[in-house]
């Protein structure tokens, strides 16, 4: 399926908000990454040409299969095609820059590669509300949380971004990071895990 768009959202987890110093949004902060940004999950991340240290953040990724615009519960759910991973790889210090200016982030979290994806897993009989993701650095558990622990779940993010934009068959949708996020230092071996349902892994160049 063509990739059109990945929309993501900010602080969805209180104890990430938390960790980086940021207050729990009343309304959810949303973001977008163009298909330019999507590669891999396994493809090694390349940080020797970026001039700024890149921090990793694992996420629940969720692969629309149907068109929504304001899409109510049932066509929230009916439009997700399967769940995966990825990373929203992010420039910390760039983004804290553009955050201080109130501007955009896109330059801090849209560039090229910075949205590595795993293949998909068809929804069967997974409840949405208790999906575990962990992530684990050099055999570490860095990120450790369900998605019970999502301040909006994921249905109700898919029928809140319909409203802001239409979402495409084919569409991302980030669901944010729970807490743990760092950065990437060459030689870093990534293993990440949705459940039971999937596991991938990569490394840093
Ligand atoms: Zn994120």
């Amino acid at each position: 399926m063509k990739h059109n768009k990945v929309i993501a959202i900010g602080r969805n987890y209180a104890a990430h908000a938390q960790e980086l110093n940021n207050p729990i949004p009343d309304e959810p902060l949303l973001f977008m990454k163009p298909s330019t940004a999507i590669v891999p999950f396994e493809e090694p991340i390349d940080v020797s040409s970026v001039a700024q240290p890149v921090h990793y953040e694992l996420e629940i990724a969720v692969l629309l299969g149907k068109d929504l615009k304001n899409a109510d519960a049932v066509d929230a759910l009916n439009g997700i095609d399967g769940l995966g991973l990825a990373l929203d790889l992010t420039l910390r210090q760039l983004q804290d820059e553009l955050k201080s200016k109130g501007q955009p982030w896109e330059k801090a979290k849209a560039f090229d590669g910075s949205c590595p994806v795993s293949q998909f897993i068809a929804l069967g009989e997974q409840d949405l509300r208790h999906v575990p993701l962990e992530l684990q650095i050099n055999g570490e558990v860095r990120q450790s949380a369900t998605s019970a622990d999502m301040l909006m779940p994921i249905t109700e993010l898919i029928q809140y971004a319909s409203q802001f934009f239409t979402l495409c068959a084919g569409d991302i949708v980030l669901t944010g990071t729970p807490a743990g996020v760092g950065v990437l230092k060459a030689g870093d071996q990534l293993q990440a895990r949705l459940g039971n349902m999937l596991q991938v892994s990569t490394h840093v160049v």
